[in-house]
């Protein structure tokens, strides 16, 4: 992991398989996108649509804007563990359901990597 600053195995878990995603506040995303519906649901209401309309284009341009300025963080599958401030590695790739419900603390399956039995919780 202290190799050129690139996290290659995690060091809480030793686990080797993390994903990398934007490192953004999901309830803010959620405020922003419910926000502008409301409020162009309301200026539609009053017959007001171009109005209406340039509060959607205006939340789609914060969102763009957000995702082109906000950092990664890359995050442990197994242990969630999140790693701010790392130099990107090509092998860390954006986050993929396959693998996570390899590391599913709820698969009691003999193939599981993480079962339920070893699970103490975040
Ligand atoms: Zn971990």
């Amino acid at each position: 992991m202290r190799a050129q600053n690139q996290v290659d195995r995690c060091a809480v878990c030793d686990c080797d398989t993390v994903y990398v995603q934007k490192d953004f506040n999901r309830t803010l995303g959620i405020g922003i996108f419910l926000g502008g519906a409301v409020i162009s649901l309301v200026l539609y209401g009053f017959d007001l649509i171009w109005w209406a309309f340039g509060v959607l284009l205006a939340c789609a341009m914060v969102d763009g804007l957000l995702y082109r300025l906000l950092p990664d963080v890359t995050i442990c599958y197994k242990c969630h563990a999140q790693y701010r401030r790392v130099t990107s590695r090509a092998e860390n790739q954006p986050f993929e359901l396959g693998l996570a419900e390899k590391f599913d603390p709820l698969d009691k399956g003999p193939a599981a990597e993480n079962p339920a039995a070893e699970w103490h919780g975040r």
